[in-house]
């Protein structure tokens, strides 16, 4: 695994990951990053939890049991308000369809799968320049 440099202390990450393999592994990155994070593994609870709590990020899974990530990301659009999540897509696929849908539903960005931590570090580098600090 690529060495993380990057940190973002207290960054509140909703992980809405149904899968436990994935979700151990990003959550390891995050944590490494030393973010907080929150786990979702069906769509109900995933729109609960973004709904009732302010997240920095939602990583979205788009194949989850329940409301798909997809929907899920709809009905937050509809209800955040004034507030915008920061919300990125899980694809299993890189394919242009799927991006298009993610970017179509109003996410933000994406990531497809499996996890890098490279990958998401960048990711997060790029939405939260003002809350990361950095080592060597
Ligand atoms: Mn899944």
């Amino acid at each position: 695994m690529k060495k993380i440099t990057s940190h973002f202390p207290g960054l509140k990450v909703l992980l809405v990951e149904d899968y436990f393999i994935n979700q151990e592994v990003t959550k390891d990155i995050l944590e490494l990053m030393e973010c907080e994070v929150d786990i979702a593994e069906e769509g109900h609870d995933a729109l609960k939890k973004a709904l009732s709590k302010p997240y920095d990020l939602i990583i979205m899974d788009l194949q989850i049991p329940g409301i798909d990530g997809y929907e899920v990301t709809k009905q937050i659009r509809q209800q955040e308000g004034d507030r915008h999540n920061t919300i990125v897509a899980l694809t299993a696929s890189a394919l242009d369809g799927d991006r298009e849908k993610c970017l179509d539903v109003g996410m933000d960005d994406y990531i497809s799968k499996p996890m890098e931590a490279g990958r998401l570090e960048e990711v997060l580098t790029r939405f939260f320049p003002a809350k990361m600090t950095t080592t060597k």
